[in-house]
């Protein structure tokens, strides 16, 4: 038996395990459709946040609503009643809201991937239940705050001795610098403002609140800052790889690979 929409496809937890060579605590979150890898936080610390955003709810979350809707069908059985349809979907409909609620429970009190959370929280059951929103290779570094960001790239990856924004000369590159802030992209930013309405949200500044929103409401907005998050994080990514084989750039922020580069990652 199987609880529908909106707790889409159950993740891999949900089945019988299967062997898998993944590290523990490996840094990386696989994206719809892309097969990319999304560089992350430490596993432990955006799990709450990415499993917001993939749909997907925490597998003890989802089993304990389904164990519910088994014990109830157990009960009538066994009183000598047999579950009409539309008992079994009223059930189902009450399981899917309980998910709902204690996920939003629990990721109300994350301590980490707060960037994500207090943005989708908001609008959560919309979230899950909207009808589009591929989450793209970009789109998905812009939602997490995990990505090519001087911040990140300083606290998180270890790959540079500053968190500056190496566009502007900002001295703290946050993900909210550099999608709503940095004049790099002042031109592709007005674009998807004018493209999304973001262009007269009012006087408050631009937040990742304000761009959640956005892509709920509309497909073509969700397009929009969709291939914002392409263009300037792609643009940064470029400009990251050129830094990393410039021969006079500092050690850690050379290109390594493989064992070399976690080792360097988890490093104190
Ligand atoms: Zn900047």
């Amino acid at each position: 038996m199987a609880v529908s929409a909106p707790t889409t496809v159950p993740g891999p937890e949900t089945g019988k395990k299967k062997k898998s060579k993944k590290k523990k605590g490996k840094a990386s979150e696989k994206v719809e459709n892309t097969g990319e890898s999304v560089p992350t936080a430490p596993a432990h610390s955006s799990v709450p946040a990415a499993k917001s955003q993939t749909n997907t709810p925490p597998w003890h979350i989802e089993a304990a609503a389904l164990a519910d809707i088994y014990w109830k069908r157990d009960r009538s059985r066994k009183s000598g009643h047999e579950p009409t349809y539309e008992e079994m979907e009223s059930w189902r409909t009450e399981g899917r809201e309980a998910i709902l609620n204690r996920w939003r429970e629990e990721l109300a009190g994350a301590r980490y991937g707060r960037w994500t959370l207090d943005a989708i929280m908001p609008v959560f059951k919309e979230w899950t239940e909207r009808r589009w929103g591929t989450l793209s290779y970009h789109l998905t570094q812009g939602l997490t705050g995990h990505g090519c960001f001087g911040s990140y790239l300083h606290k998180i990856a270890r790959r540079e001795p500053t968190p500056t924004c190496h566009h502007c000369g900002c001295v703290n590159d946050t993900p909210q610098h550099t999608l709503f802030d940095c004049p790099a992209w002042n031109d592709h930013r007005d674009t998807m403002l004018r493209l999304t309405g973001l262009d007269n949200h009012g006087s408050g500044a631009l937040n990742l609140t304000l761009f959640v929103r956005s892509i709920l409401s509309d497909e073509a907005k969700w397009q929009a800052i969709q291939v914002f998050c392409q263009f300037v994080l792609g643009s940064k990514e470029e400009a990251e790889r050129a830094r990393e084989i410039d021969p006079g750039a500092p050690q850690m922020r050379r290109r390594r690979t493989g064992r070399r580069r976690r080792d360097f990652v988890r490093a104190p």
